[in-house]
C-alpha cells in the first residue's frame, strides 16, 4: 500500500491526484516506483506486474495532465487545487503536513527528498505535525486532545484579532466587552502584524489560548495599563465566584501571564 499513493488513508487515487495536482502526482507515482525496484523487488513474476501497474498508473497520470479540459472550470480547479495547498492546519498557523510536504516538493528538489516511512501517505490534510491526532507511535496525541478541546476559544480570539488587526486605529475587537476590545486595541498597537498574515494571526491566537489568557486577563492588562492598583482592579472585577477579586488574586493572576502579552508603559 505503501507504494500508491492515498492507499493507506483509504483514499481514492484521484481525489489524492486532485489535492496534489497532476504534475507532483506523476513525481511522487514515479519516486515511489523507483522505492520500489530499489528496495523491494525480488524479480517475482507478482514484483513484475504490480511494477507495470504503477508505470501504467503514472503515465496515466502524466497523459492527463496534457488532455485539453473540455469546458473552462479548468481555472477554477486550479484556484481551488492552489487554496488547498495552502492550508492551515485547523489548530494553530502551521501548514498541515500534507501542504507542507507539497511545499517541500514545489520548492526543493524533488528528486532529493528521501521516502521515509512518514512519507508514504500517512500525512495529515488537516492537521499540522504538532496537532496530528495520532503519534507516529500509534498513541494519542496530548496537543491534539488540547487544542480540540479549545477550538472554539481559539476561533474566537482570532477573530477578535483579525478585526482589529483590519481596524487599528479604534477598538474594533467586537467581543461584546469595552475592556476587553481596549485590550485588543492596545495590544495590535503594539504590533507589526497585517490582516494578511494569516499564519502570525493564527499562531497569536493558538498561544492565547494555551497561554490561559483569559478574558478577566485581559481586562486586568488594562486596567493596569491606566493606571488603576492591583486593589483598584480587584475592585472592578470579578471572581469565579461573582466577588470582587483581592489584590493578592489579581497580582498572583497578573503575574502568572506570559511575556508576549502584556501591554508596554
Ligand atoms: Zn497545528
Amino acid at each position: 500500500m505503501g507504494f500508491v499513493p492515498g492507499a493507506g488513508r483509504e483514499m481514492r487515487y484521484s481525489e489524492v491526484t486532485r489535492l496534489l495536482g497532476f504534475d507532483i502526482m506523476v513525481r511522487v507515482q514515479r519516486q515511489l516506483l523507483r522505492h520500489f525496484l530499489k528496495t523491494r523487488d525480488k524479480h517475482t513474476s507478482r514484483d513484475k506486474c504490480f511494477i507495470a501497474t504503477l508505470e501504467s498508473l503514472a503515465d496515466l497520470i502524466f497523459f492527463c495532465m496534457y488532455k485539453q479540459p473540455k469546458n473552462s472550470t479548468a481555472a477554477a480547479d486550479i484556484n481551488l487545487n492552489t487554496q488547498r495547498r495552502q492550508g492551515f492546519c485547523e489548530f494553530c498557523g502551521n501548514l498541515t503536513e500534507l501542504s507542507s510536504f507539497i511545499e517541500t516538493l514545489m520548492t526543493g528538489k524533488p528528486n532529493n527528498i528521501e521516502l521515509t516511512e512518514e512519507i508514504k501517505f500517512e500525512l495529515s490534510h488537516k492537521y499540522c505535525t504538532e496537532h496530528r491526532p495520532q503519534l507516529m507511535s500509534g498513541e494519542w496525541n496530548p496537543a491534539y486532545k488540547q487544542a480540540k478541546r479549545s477550538l472554539t476559544q481559539f476561533n474566537v480570539e482570532l477573530r477578535r484579532l483579525s478585526l482589529q488587526c483590519a481596524l487599528r486605529a479604534i477598538p474594533n475587537a467586537q467581543s461584546g466587552d469595552q475592556l476587553v476590545d481596549a485590550y485588543f486595541f492596545q495590544y495590535m498597537l503594539s504590533q507589526t502584524l497585517s490582516p494578511s498574515d494569516k499564519a502570525e494571526l493564527r499562531n497569536l491566537a493558538r498561544l492565547m489560548v494555551d497561554s490561559k489568557l483569559s478574558d478577566n486577563k485581559k481586562k486586568m492588562l488594562v486596567l493596569q495599563k491606566f493606571g488603576f492598583s492591583q486593589y483598584e482592579i480587584g475592585q472592578k472585577l470579578l471572581s469565579r465566584k461573582q466577588l470582587p477579586m483581592t489584590r493578592q488574586a489579581v497580582s498572583k493572576a497578573l503575574s502568572a501571564i506570559r511575556k508576549p502579552f502584556l501591554l508596554s508603559g
